[in-house]
Order: C-alpha cells, then sequence, then structure tokens
C-alpha cells in the first residue's frame, strides 16, 4: 500500500468524532477498518507530512504512455486552470528533466534513460522553508505537521517568497481576473468565499491539507495509486512504521539540493 494506511485510519476515526468531513472519512476504507482506526485514537501529535517519490515506477509507467495524471488530479482538486500562457503559466505539481531537478547530481555518464526523464516536482515542505522567512505578512508558514501553507487573502504579491524558494515551487496570479477552471472544484478553498485565486497572489502545493483533514490521501497519490503505478506514497516521518520510514529504510532516496540545509520533505527513489 502506497500510503500510511493507519495514519489515515486514526485521521478518519478523528474526523468522525469531530464531524469534520466524516462522511468522506468513511468512505474510503473498506467495512471494518473503520474500527481499528477507533482504537488507534488519540492522534496528530507530532507528525511529519512527507511525500516518497518512486521513480523507477513512475518512469516504467512513462515507458509505455505520457502520465500526467497526478498533475491533472491536482489542479482539478486545487482549481488550478490551463491558462496556455508559458509565461503566466501556475503549477502546483509539475514534471521536470533530471538534470534540472537534481543539478549537483548531474554528471555526464547519467543513463540516458534517466536524463531527460519527466520527474515530478512540487513544493517540498522544507523543514527549514527560506520561503516563509521572507514573508512580510506571514502568509506563508510552516504548520505544526510540517505543511508549509499559503494564505492567498493576506498575500500582498511582494514575491520575496518566489525568490526565496530555491526550487521554483511557487507561482504568482499575473492575470485579472483569473480565469476558473471549467469544473470547478466547489470544495476548494472550503473556506473561502470566493472559488479561485485573484490578481497578484502567489500559491503552490498545500501536500492537499483540506484533504488530509478528512482523512483523504493527496489527490496526486490517491489518482496514482488508482491507475496502479503506486510510484507516490505519502505518510508520517516521526512514525518508524509508516509507508514512507519504510521505504526510505529500505530504498536508496535523494533529495533537491540538500547542500542548501532546507531539509525537503520530497523524497526521490531512484
Ligand atoms: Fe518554500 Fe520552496 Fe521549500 Fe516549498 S520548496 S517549502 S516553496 S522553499
Amino acid at each position: 500500500m502506497a500510503a500510511d494506511r493507519r495514519e489515515f485510519l486514526k485521521i478518519a476515526g478523528l474526523s468522525a468524532l469531530f464531524g469534520l468531513g466524516g462522511k468522506a472519512a468513511i468512505d474510503i476504507f473498506a467495512p471494518g477498518e473503520l474500527e481499528a482506526s477507533m482504537e488507534a485514537l488519540p492522534l496528530t501529535q507530532g507528525k511529519r507530512w512527507a511525500m516518497v517519490i518512486d521513480m523507477r515506477k513512475c518512469l516504467e509507467k512513462q515507458k509505455s504512455e505520457k502520465c500526467e495524471d497526478c498533475i491533472i488530479a491536482c489542479h482539478r482538486e486545487h482549481n488550478v486552470p490551463e491558462l496556455g500562457n508559458p509565461k503566466e503559466e501556475i503549477t502546483w505539481i509539475w514534471q521536470e528533466s533530471y538534470e534540472h531537478v537534481f543539478p549537483g547530481q548531474h554528471n555526464e555518464f547519467i543513463e540516458e534513460g534517466v536524463k531527460h526523464k519527466p520527474f515530478i516536482v512540487l513544493c517540498n515542505h522544507c523543514e527549514n522553508p527560506p520561503c516563509c522567512m521572507v514573508c512580510p505578512t506571514k502568509s506563508t508558514w510552516k504548520r505544526e505537521a510540517g505543511i508549509v501553507m499559503m494564505d492567498q487573502t493576506r498575500c500582498i504579491g511582494c514575491r520575496f517568497c518566489m525568490a526565496a524558494c530555491p526550487f521554483g515551487s511557487r507561482s504568482f496570479n499575473w492575470g485579472d481576473p483569473r480565469k476558473a477552471p471549467k469544473d470547478l472544484n466547489p470544495d476548494f478553498p472550503t473556506n473561502r468565499e470566493y472559488p479561485t485565486r485573484t490578481k497578484g497572489v502567489v500559491e503552490k502545493c498545500n501536500f492537499c491539507a483540506e484533504l488530509l483533514a478528512k482523512g483523504k490521501l493527496p489527490a496526486c497519490v490517491e489518482v496514482c495509486d488508482k491507475i496502479k503505478v503506486h510510484a507516490l506514497s505519502f505518510g508520517d516521518l516521526d512514525n518508524p512504521d509508516s509507508a514512507v520510514r519504510k521505504l526510505l529504510r529500505e530504498r536508496y532516496s535523494i533529495r533537491r539540493k540538500p547542500e542548501l540545509g532546507t531539509e525537503p520533505k520530497v523524497y526521490y527513489l531512484i
């Protein structure tokens, strides 16, 4: 199983208790599993969410056909429109070649099959996020569980965070008004009156915090499981029994630009 199911069972239990998207949380579990979640309470203290991307599985899938299902699922979930202009493009998760993703670990002898292949990239939800340190309005901050959040209602569009992020993980809304995607997801943002973002604000991946709160997996992980590729795993780094910890124990992993000390929480198995 790609995700740390036990952790999600715990969340589902709490969600049900507090009426927080209880039905949605229950829907993703097989009969009998929810009872296990009730035994597993309480949860949420001391978590550190992380993602592990198995590039062998991802590239294997891409041998036969182009796969962008994780990108489509993420952008649909978060109402990220296709603007059709690369200069104004908004991306929460996207693909780049190995040499761009891992410039410090690239050399001329890397296998051709890897060098130019598309690697998935997103916000790394860094342990030491420089983006948060420079934001003058605190519209981006690191939550207790390690997710680097972004509140567009407080963003003044100074773009200091974009300059500070060494991974290019943030996008800026140039359009006024920003076009809404055709099939708008009314559930995101859940606590805002407007369905999509305004001009002059920054946005980025939020590890699907709104879905985690309902006991659901991030949209990209869920769809990757659904199409049976199982390249994306999500779980708690602080739990030695979690799926992500197991993978990191068993396989060699790398992270983007480790020399900068931001401590990314997105790991790549290569
Ligand atoms: Fe901030 Fe960039 Fe790290 Fe994401 S990847 S937490 S935007 S510095």
